[in-house]
């Protein structure tokens, strides 16, 4: 049985490598355009490769998904993140976890797991080919033979094989491709982004966080998400693991509002409003003739609680003694209801993802096989799911993959 692959990414390589161990007798073609496969791999977790994500209960693991967890949930069942670790442990690579979960080689170097999938795909007989762009698969049909595809190469050359897998991550070519052999692909957005804040004041705070804030969006009075977690200040607006959580989930949104909404910030999430008045009272009743500025009301950063102060209007000469229960109240929704403007997005550098891709329900989970064309496979992120940042969208793709190309060599074809 021939087997192509078209993507040379950590999809292609991890489903080559898993059709090549489960039959010995598939010839795997490995098809990728650049003249270097595995590019995300080695730029990935700012070059340390955040592999997965120390998550091993499948109905939590597919909660950081927010598009493709339903699909996902049988498919962690059978391949999920232990099966990782001992995947790569079985080859030499041990992986760690850091205290927020995420798994890294101990090498901190994703050249590690590169050298990993490029060594193990050579050693089962995978054929690489770099330099190779498809620009069309057909599938041919013949009365008297079984169906085969037809790859297209951008040289002028074409390859024939009985089974073809596509793991063209979000390359608009992959997605063509799809369509044309009668498959619909849910509209391509970025997910995974910080958010742009034009306010200067705000922006001269960068490189303040918080460790727990939370988040509300609300998007023209059509949703509300909510995300809680660390928070940190930029030259841009505002970035850190609460940001791209919401980015992910709002994604789509998000897109339609041409990235425009309000988001309302708690810094304090940890207490409700009337226990945030009582600390400011106690605060004003001890520190009455000190100013505002200079002696914190609540457990913030010296800086951010100044900046929080100067947005309701508090200058250097308020003293504690003279908060009137009106400033009172705006202190209290500032700090636990502050509204901002998001006006645009801006790009997180240690991962990203694509938001859409094939329709999930023309893939057979079980085996990643289309249901609508025989011997056509997916995996990867050319698949509409996406996961939060922290390992889960390579956790995805080392699934689908494995489920992927384990099926093609079990199959008689
Ligand atoms: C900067 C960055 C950092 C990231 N860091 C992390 C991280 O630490 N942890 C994590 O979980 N996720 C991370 N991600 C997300 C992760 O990289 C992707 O989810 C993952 O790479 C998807 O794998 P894939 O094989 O499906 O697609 P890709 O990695 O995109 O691979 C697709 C391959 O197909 C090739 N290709 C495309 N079209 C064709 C064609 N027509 N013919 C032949 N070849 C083709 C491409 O050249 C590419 O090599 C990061 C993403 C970015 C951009």
């Amino acid at each position: 049985m021939r087997v192509v692959v078209i993507g040379g990414g950590a999809a292609g390589f991890f489903a080559a490598i898993a059709a090549a161990k489960a039959n010995p007798d598939v010839q795997v073609t490995l098809l990728e355009a650049s003249q270097q496969p595995l590019s995300k791999v080695r730029i990935s977790g700012g070059g340390r490769c955040n592999v997965t994500h120390a998550c091993f209960d499948p109905k939590r693991l597919v909660q950081n998904y927010p598009r493709g967890s339903k699909a996902l949930l049988g498919a962690f069942s059978r391949f999920q993140a232990t099966d990782t670790i001992a995947w790569f442990a079985n080859r030499g690579v041990k992986l760690k976890t850091e205290a927020d979960g995420r798994m890294f080689p101990v090498t901190d170097n994703s050249e590690t797991i590169v050298n990993c999938l490029m060594t193990t795909a050579s050693s089962l007989g995978v054929e690489l080919h770099s330099r190779a762009p498809v620009v069309a698969v057909k599938r041919i049909l013949e009365q008297e033979r079984a169906a085969y595809f037809e790859i297209s190469l951008k040289s002028g050359e074409t390859l024939k094989c009985d089974v073809c897998l596509l793991a063209t991550g979000s390359n608009p070519i992959g997605y063509k491709i799809s369509q044309e052999l009668g498959h619909q692909v849910e509209s391509p957005v970025p997910s995974l982004f910080t958010f742009n804040i034009k306010d200067e004041h705000l922006r001269q705070l960068a490189g303040v966080s918080v460790k727990s804030a939370r988040l509300r969006l609300s998007l023209q009075g059509k949703s509300t998400l909510e995300q809680t977690g660390p928070l940190l200040i930029t030259h841009w607006g505002l970035s850190g693991p609460a940001v791209l959580k919401l980015s992910a989930w709002g994604a789509r949104i998000l897109n339609e509002t041409h990235y425009q909404a309000t988001l309302l910030i708690n810094w304090l999430p940890d207490l409700n409003q009337e226990e945030v008045r009582e600390e400011l009272l106690k605060v004003k009743a001890e520190w009455a003739f000190k100013p505002m500025l200079l002696h914190r009301g609540a457990d913030l950063p010296h800086r951010l609680w100044q900046y929080l102060l100067m947005r309701i209007g508090i200058t250097t000469e308020d003293r504690w003694s003279g908060l009137s229960n009106k400033a009172l109240n705006q202190l209290v929704q500032e700090l636990t209801q502050g509204k901002y403007l998001i006006s645009g997005k801006g790009v997180f550098k240690e991962e990203f993802v694509t938001c859409g891709g094939i329709n999930l329900k023309e893939v057979n989970f079980k085996t990643m096989e289309s249901r609508l064309v025989p011997g056509l496979y997916f995996a990867g992120e050319i698949l509409d799911i996406d996961g939060v940042t922290g390992g889960f969208n390579f956790q995805s793709a080392w699934t689908t993959a494995y489920l992927a190309g384990s099926a093609i060599g079990e199959s008689n074809l």
